[in-house]
């Protein structure tokens, strides 16, 4: 966990541009943005993958699913869609093992993702 890039960027050990921060979670842009907005929101604790998370994290989760909504409004991209995607272990894509909600938007998505 000492280890853990988000834990360290919580901690103000590597720097960020974060634009939200409260008790329980932190938001920040992503450093190699797949879309003209794209924002990590995470929970301040570590939880490595989704399936660390237990029924009393539905707070937690709830929280920042309502962060990442907002800050899809306030940044202009809620009108017209925006995506919210959370990877869970390598196969999906997962390369920071502490759980972080993807807001990306700004442009049109493929569906089915690849
Ligand atoms: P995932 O692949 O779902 O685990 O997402 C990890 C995300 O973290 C990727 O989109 C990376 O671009 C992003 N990322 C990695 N290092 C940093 C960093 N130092 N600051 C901000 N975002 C980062
Ligand atoms: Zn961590």
């Amino acid at each position: 966990m000492s280890e853990c890039l988000f834990c360290k960027i919580i901690k103000g050990e590597i720097p960020s541009q974060k634009i939200f921060e409260d008790e329980d979670i932190v938001a920040f842009y992503d450093i190699n943005p797949q879309s003209p907005v794209h924002i990590l929101v995470v929970p301040k604790v570590h939880k490595a993958t989704l399936d660390d998370l237990e029924d009393g994290d539905a707070h937690l989760v709830g929280k920042v699913t309502l962060a990442a909504i907002r800050l899809a409004k306030e940044n202009q991209i809620a009108q017209n869609g925006y995506r919210l995607v959370w990877n869970c272990r390598e196969q999906a894509g997962q390369t920071v093992f502490h759980i972080h909600l993807h807001l990306l938007g700004g442009r049109t998505f493929e569906w089915p993702p690849g």
